[in-house]
C-alpha cells in the first residue's frame, strides 16, 4: 500500500486492505488503450509502436491478439460489447464484429481524412465519441508517420453508427486525447494534452454538459494534471475520475479535488477497470501493464444490459 498516496482520507478506502500493485506484463514499447472483457475475463491493450494488440488472461499470460493493428491506440466496447478501436496509424475508427471481421466506422470527415483517432468512449444510446489529435501524423518518432494534415483542426467527434452521421462536438482543443462520460452520462470529460508539443500548452481535463440533442456545453476546466498529461482516464460509478499522469494515476472527486495518487514506476498512459465485478484497475504504463484491486468500479454501457 506504500504506492497509495492519499490527499484526502477517503482515498485510502478506495483500496482493500493489503492491496498490492502487481506488474502483469512488461515488453510493450508504448502500452495504451486497455479494455476489459468482463464476460470472457481478459484484458486487451494496444502496443502502438509494435503495431499490435496484446491479450492478457489470468493464469495463462499474454499473447499477441492482433498484428498488424493499424497502430491501434484507444479501445473501448460498444453497447453490444464489440471492440471499438482508434487506429492511430491507419487513421480510422473501427469495430471488430463477432465474426472477427473489421468494420471501418469512420476515416473521413467532410471528405478529409481524419488525423489519427486517439481515444474513444460509447454512450448508452449507442453513439461513439472520439478524439482526433494529430499525434500520429506529426512525426515519425516512435509510432507515427509524417503526412500533411487534411483537416484544419484537432476535433472531438460524435458518431452515430446507426445512421453513420458524424459531427464535430468540440473544435477548440489543442490536442484532444482522453474521453469519458460521467456515470449518468450528463457530463463528458475530454483532456487536452497540448503540453506534449508546447511547454506552455494545456495539460488539463475539460468538462462539458451533454445536451438532450447530444451536443456539448462547455463547463470549463475540471482539473489540471501534473506532472505529465492526462492522456487517458476513466470515471468510476461514484463519479471519481481516475487519470494517467507522469508519476502514476491521479484520482479526482466529481468536484475536481485531487483525492490521491497511486504511484506507478513508469509513466502512465491509460487505465481501465476490469476483472471480477469490474473492481480491478488495469494500468498501461510505458512498457508494462500493472493492476491493483480497488473498492471502486466502472460501469460501461455493455455491462448495463
Ligand atoms: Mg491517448
Amino acid at each position: 500500500m506504500e504506492k497509495v498516496e492519499p490527499y484526502e482520507k477517503k482515498f485510502s478506502g478506495f483500496f482493500p486492505e493489503g492491496a498490492e500493485l502487481e506488474r502483469l506484463f512488461t515488453g510493450s514499447k508504448w502500452a495504451e488503450g486497455p479494455v476489459y472483457f468482463t464476460d470472457c475475463d481478459f484484458l486487451l491493450w494496444s502496443d502502438i509502436p509494435n503495431d499490435r494488440i496484446l491479450q492478457w488472461v489470468e493464469g495463462l499470460g499474454v499473447r499477441t491478439w492482433r498484428s498488424p493493428s493499424g497502430k491501434a491506440n484507444g479501445n473501448t466496447r460498444d453497447i453490444q460489447g464489440r471492440l471499438i478501436t482508434c487506429e492511430h496509424g491507419t487513421r480510422r475508427l473501427t469495430r471488430t464484429e463477432y465474426s472477427g471481421q473489421i468494420t471501418v466506422l469512420a476515416d473521413h470527415f467532410k471528405g478529409k481524412r481524419l488525423n489519427s483517432p486517439n481515444d474513444v468512449t460509447v454512450k448508452s444510446d449507442g453513439t461513439i465519441w472520439f478524439t482526433d489529435p494529430d499525434y500520429g501524423i506529426l512525426s515519425s518518432r516512435r509510432d507515427g508517420i509524417v503526412v500533411n494534415k487534411e483537416l484544419e483542426g484537432n476535433y472531438v467527434y460524435r458518431l452515430d453508427p446507426a445512421t453513420k452521421e458524424i459531427i464535430v462536438v468540440a473544435d477548440d482543443f489543442v490536442k484532444p486525447n482522453g474521453i469519458a462520460f460521467s456515470p449518468q452520462e450528463d457530463l463528458l470529460y475530454v483532456s487536452d494534452t497540448g503540453l506534449s508539443h508546447d511547454p506552455i500548452g494545456p495539460h488539463h481535463i475539460r468538462m462539458f454538459k451533454v445536451t438532450d440533442e447530444g451536443k456539448l456545453d462547455d463547463n470549463g476546466v475540471f482539473c489540471e494534471v501534473e506532472p505529465g498529461v492526462p492522456d487517458g482516464f476513466r470515471v468510476d460509478t461514484e463519479g471519481n475520475l481516475w487519470t494517467s499522469a507522469a508519476d502514476g494515476v491521479h484520482c479526482y472527486s466529481k468536484d475536481g479535488n485531487l483525492l490521491g495518487k497511486l504511484r506507478i514506476p513508469e509513466k502512465v498512459s491509460n487505465l481501465t477497470f476490469g476483472g471480477n465485478i469490474n473492481k480491478r484497475l488495469y494500468i498501461t504504463a510505458t512498457t508494462s501493464v500493472y493492476a491493483i484491486w480497488t473498492n471502486q468500479k466502472e460501469t460501461y454501457p455493455c455491462l448495463k444490459l
